[in-house]
C-alpha cells in the first residue's frame, strides 16, 4: 500500500485493505492551542498524528484515521490561537466519527489523545460508546499519567529536570516537535515558563482559571536544552509504548 492513511486512500482501496484483514482504524486527537512563544498552535496535533503513524506501521493490519485536529482547550483560551471544542461538542465529534466507521467492516477503532485536555472527556465518551456499538470494539488509551511517565522517564535519563521537561511547551515537547517540524519552532524564543512543581494543586489551577493563571507566556517548562536528537528519543519511546499498549487492546 501506498500510504496507510486512510484520509490520502480512495474508497474501494480502502474497502480491500478491510478485506485483506487490516481491521484496526486508530485515530489520533490533538488540540489546536496556543503552545508558549516557540511553537505553534498545532503542536498536539502533529504529534498526536505522527505518533499515531508510527504505532499503526508497528502494530501492522491497520489503517490510520484522520486526526481529530481540535480538543478541549478551554483553559487556554487566553491566548489568540486557541480553538476550543466545548466538552459536549467533543463528545459528540467522536460519537459521530465512531458511528461512521461502523459501517464499514472495522473490526477495532482505538482513540490516542495527544493532549492533555483530552483524556477524561474522551475516556467518558469511549465508555458511553462502548455500551451503544456493537459492530466495532471501541478502545482509547486514556491513562494521562502513563503517557507523562514515558516522558518523565527518560527525562530523568537525559539529565533534565521534571520542572523543566514541563506539563506544556517545556523541554520534552520542544524536542518532539524539533525532532518532528523543526522548521516550525521558533529557536530564538525558547523562553522558561512556569518551571516550579508541577502538582495536583496546579492542575486544579489550571482547570479553574485557565494557563494565565500560573504562566504568562504559556509554557510551563523550560524548553531551553531542548533537542531533535531527545525529541526523537521521546518519540520512539511513546510509539513503543503505544503499539504495545494498542495492541494489547485489540488482541
Ligand atoms: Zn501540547
Amino acid at each position: 500500500m501506498k500510504t496507510i492513511r486512510t484520509e490520502e486512500m480512495n474508497w474501494q482501496d480502502i474497502q480491500e485493505a478491510i478485506q485483506k484483514g487490516y481491521k484496526t482504524l486508530v485515530v489520533a486527537v490533538g488540540s489546536i492551542e496556543q503552545h508558549g512563544p516557540h511553537l505553534p498552535t498545532i503542536t498536539d496535533t502533529l504529534i498526536g498524528d505522527s505518533l499515531v503513524n508510527e504505532i499503526v506501521k508497528k502494530i501492522g493490519n491497520a489503517l490510520q484515521g484522520p486526526t481529530i485536529r481540535i480538543g478541549c482547550s478551554k483553559h487556554h483560551l487566553s491566548f489568540p490561537g486557541t480553538i476550543t471544542l466545548s466538552t459536549e461538542t467533543f463528545k459528540a465529534v467522536v460519537t459521530d466519527y465512531a458511528e461512521s466507521v461502523t459501517k464499514h467492516g472495522f473490526e477495532n477503532l482505538v482513540f490516542i489523545p495527544s493532549h492533555g485536555g483530552n483524556f477524561v472527556a474522551l475516556e467518558e465518551v469511549i465508555n458511553d460508546l462502548k455500551k451503544k456499538l456493537t459492530d466495532v470494539e471501541i478502545f482509547g488509551y486514556t491513562d494521562l499519567y502513563g503517557f507523562l511517565d514515558i516522558l518523565t522517564s527518560y527525562s530523568i535519563e537525559a539529565g533534565k529536570t521534571q520542572e523543566e521537561a514541563g506539563a506544556h511547551a517545556g523541554e520534552n515537547e520542544t524536542s518532539l516537535m524539533l525532532a518532528l517540524a523543526e522548521e516550525l519552532v521558533m529557536k530564538d524564543r525558547l523562553i522558561p515558563g512556569f518551571i516550579e512543581k508541577f502538582t495536583e494543586k496546579e492542575v486544579e489551577i489550571i482547570f479553574e482559571k485557565g494557563m494565565k493563571a500560573l504562566t504568562d507566556n504559556g509554557v510551563l517548562g523550560d524548553p531551553r536544552r531542548a533537542s531533535a536528537k531527545d525529541g526523537k528519543i521521546y518519540f520512539e519511546k511513546l510509539a513503543d509504548f503505544l503499539a504495545t499498549e494498542v495492541s494489547k487492546m485489540i488482541n
